[in-house]
């Protein structure tokens, strides 16, 4: 014989029920004996607590609510039950319904509510629906009938696949565990895992019947067995639960180290008064004793204790009794956790890394448990990112945000469309798309973008861009591992970087901007991503897809002496003075570069040698030099008049009137045997500069082709034959794949 239970989430709709009916008919044909237990229609008994407390408060709002449940009942039967037999069906309801109504008219008379009067109501669910015992009842009558009938299982039909491994509203990559024990389900459905009422465990276990839970809406699949036994799972735990409303209280003061039986008046004082405690902590130090209620005791344990250590207070023994609101308690369990060690250190990285902090820690004598306390808003984040960290160690989500949707951006998502699969399967990280914006239009989803179809997505589904929401959203979709890709050349989201690294974010940008103005910005950004444990990586900042931050970076680390950094580090200036070789006017190659789309819309950008020295101020800081803009000596290609033409246009008419002169400056180059290249410099303690230069034909730059870039290093080990980077500088195509080189890298 087995006990079937089916909950509210069974019952919540007349499909549903037809549903239960079609499968309990299949099962009657096996020949096999049932018991049937149901719940209350889903929301039910929550109706007919708030009917109870409104009735009570007085407030007649509770009609109203009565006649929704009066409504929802009658149109079940309608739904259900053939015409000619509905009558007597609906009168037994009606009855009962009347019954109700005058419970609640006395409550709302005398104006009070005891426990056994709201037990009575509670009672109207399952009756109205079939049977009774409060809320968790039928999970508990389902345990109680079970036992006493020696069933062979006792099968709790719910709306998911069974225990899962957190709970699925909150982690959406939940999946369910074949077999969980008994003690294990009682610590995840302890601290929250609504899917079973904990006391069902127990007539269960001391029978040892096994219990299963089923999925209505996916009757096939066996779900999970809850047992004695103590599975063979691959995984160190068996699932994340979480309590989501908690307050922490905190008895504190230095006197109480050592004070004999204090934590015994504590709980002795708490007990008395019948607050339900969650969870304990003691500082070693016996500093101070700190534990979690449901908020709605908070108050009550307050002044309980503050009657009972009132001579302590006095007398100052006992500092403070602090209440902390807000807050959730999360609580990762398993057998296995006894074998393994070194699962408390992963789960305070997970949190670490990902901005989360802990405001309690308390681990189960069983040592099944370990639990921590966290703000309610970090609760999300908190449980999706350990959830990864034990179940997708070898599998990891990137939560990306993408900012700026021009050549590079879209250029990127290109990428991430066609190479995410390819990642997923060599690297084992998981690309996700949440958020699109450029600067009119923003779009975001929680549950992913296709990178495939943003275009059509942002038109349709997006709202105005507005950045200070775009950042703002990021951090209360809280998503562990979250990224902010930077694909503007905006100062503004230069400036937003310091707020996302502090919400736990990292950020990899290709904009130069926020790198490249005030020293103490860039040395803040870099400082704030270490004590964050998030990455601030912008690669692509000098050479796009080229390894020069990066190079520049660990040669440093490793202990090698840097002596001089210089190059080529403008795409269109090497563009310029490559192909300058007396063939074409200078004028010429200018328009041809912009036609090709090798240079700044405006021209200008490029010959003021501003973004050379941005470039090379980077990599300055990077080998440690506490450089301010002003530090770097600009080589400016243009006359000041030239800046003050007002369109880009004119400019290139009036441009050839300096062909002449960038024509003996090449000529005068030629007969010494040298070329001219825009050279860009940096050596230690002698100073940042950009300039145009006549070089030797053995200089590693003579020999560059097209817009390449190149960087020479040289250092104490580095010395005779430097370091040469050379390669494509700029483009879309190889800077998209810079950052998500970077991406990778976090
Ligand atoms: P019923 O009405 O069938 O008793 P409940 O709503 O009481 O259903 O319990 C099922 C719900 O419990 C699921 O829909 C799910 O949202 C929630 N839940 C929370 N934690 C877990 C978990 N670890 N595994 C499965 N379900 C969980
Ligand atoms: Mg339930």
């Amino acid at each position: 014989m087995t006990v079937f239970k089916f909950g509210g989430s069974s019952v919540g709709s007349p499909e549903r029920i037809l549903g239960i009916a079609e499968l309990l008919k299949e099962d009657a044909n096996s020949g096999a004996c049932r018991a049937v237990i149901c719940s209350a229609f889903q929301g039910v008994t929550d109706q007919l607590i708030l009917m109870a407390q409104e009735a009570a408060s007085p407030d007649e709002h509770y009609l109203e609510r009565l006649r929704e449940l009066e409504q929802r009942h009658l149109d079940a039967i309608r739904e259900l039950i053939p015409p000619s037999g509905q009558s007597p069906v609906m009168g037994g309801v009606k009855m009962m319904l009347n019954d109700l109504e005058d419970v609640l008219q006395g409550i709302f008379l005398i104006r009070e509510l005891s426990d056994r009067t709201l037990d009575f109501i509670m009672s109207f669910g399952e009756r109205l629906s079939n049977f009774t015992m409060g809320r968790g009842g039928s999970d508990y009558t389902a345990a109680i009938l079970g036992s006493a009938l020696e069933v062979e299982e006792i099968v709790i039909w719910t709306d998911v696949d069974g225990m899962l491994t957190a709970d699925p509203r909150k982690v959406k990559l939940a999946f369910s565990q074949p077999e969980v024990s008994y003690e294990e389900a009682m610590e995840m459905s302890h601290f929250g895992a609504k899917v079973i009422y904990p006391p069902t465990l127990q007539p269960a276990m001391e029978r040892k019947i096994p219990i299963r839970i089923k999925n209505t809406l996916n009757p096939g699949f066996s779900g999970t067995v809850l047992s004695a036994i103590q599975s063979g799972s691959p995984y160190a735990i068996k699932g994340i639960s979480s309590i989501s409303r908690i307050s922490l209280l905190r008895v504190q003061g230095a006197g109480m180290v050592g004070m004999v039986g204090v934590a015994h008046r504590i709980f002795g004082a708490l007990a008395r008064g019948g607050i339900n405690i969650i969870l304990i902590t003691q500082a070693s130090s016996e500093h101070s004793v700190c534990f979690a209620v449901r908020p709605e005791q908070a108050i009550l344990a307050r002044e309980l204790l503050e009657a009972e250590l009132m001579m302590e207070l006095h007398s100052g023994k006992v500092a403070e009794i602090i209440v902390e609101n807000d807050l959730s308690v999360l609580a990762v369990v398993g057998e296995n956790m006894r074998q393994t060690p070194g699962i408390a250190g992963k789960v305070f990285q997970a949190l670490g890394s990902n901005g989360i902090n802990i405001s309690a820690i308390a681990q189960g004598s069983s040592e099944l448990n370990i639990s921590a306390v966290l703000k309610s808003s970090d609760e999300q984040k908190a449980l999706n990112a350990i959830h990864d960290a034990f179940f997708f160690g070898k599998r990891k989500p990137l939560h990306l945000y993408i900012a700026g949707t021009g050549l590079i951006g879209k250029e990127l998502l290109r990428q991430i469309h066609e190479r995410s699969g390819a990642i997923l399967k060599h690297k084992g990280i998981a690309l996700q798309v949440h958020g699109i914006a450029n600067s009119r239009t923003m779009l975001f989803d929680r549950n992913g973008i296709n990178p495939g179809n943003w275009e059509y997505l942002l038109d349709e589904r997006g709202g105005p861009m507005q950045l200070d929401i775009y950042i703002r959203t990021i951090s209360d979709i809280n998503l562990p591992n979250s990224v902010f890709i930077d694909c503007t050349a905006s100062e503004k989201t230069g400036e937003v970087y310091d707020q996302l690294i502090r919400a736990g974010v990292s950020v990899v940008t290709a904009n130069k901007k926020a790198n490249s103005g005030n020293f103490e910005h860039y040395s803040r950004l870099n400082r704030l991503a270490a004590d964050h444990q998030v990455t601030y990586a912008y690669g692509t900042n000098v050479g796009a897809g080229l390894p020069a931050v990066e190079t520049v970076r660990r040669l440093v680390e490793s202990g090698d002496e840097l002596i001089s950094v210089e190059g080529v580090l403008s795409g269109t200036l090497s563009y310029l003075f490559n192909s300058f070789t007396g063939e074409t006017a200078f004028s010429e190659l200018v328009k041809n570069a912009r036609s090709q789309g090798y240079t700044e819309p405006d021209p200008r950008d490029d010959l003021n040698g501003m973004d050379a020295a941005r470039k090379i101020l980077i990599l300055a800081r990077e080998a440690g030099e506490q450089a301010g803009p002003d530090a770097v000596h600009v080589g400016n290609l243009l006359p000041e008049a030239y800046y003050a033409i007002p369109t880009v246009d004119e400019f290139l008419e009036k441009l050839p009137a300096l062909d002449a002169h960038f024509e003996k400056l090449r000529q005068k180059a030629e007969k010494a045997g040298k070329v001219l290249r825009y050279l860009s410099r940096y050596e230690k303690g002698g100073g940042i500069s950009t300039g145009l230069e006549e070089i030797d034909a053995r200089h590693p730059a003579a020999s560059l082709k097209g817009s390449d870039n190149i960087i020479v290093i040289r250092s104490k080990e580095y010395d005779k034959r430097p370091l040469v980077i050379m390669g494509p500088g700029a483009g879309a195509g190889v800077t998209a794949n810079g950052i998500l080189k970077d991406v990778l890298g976090i």
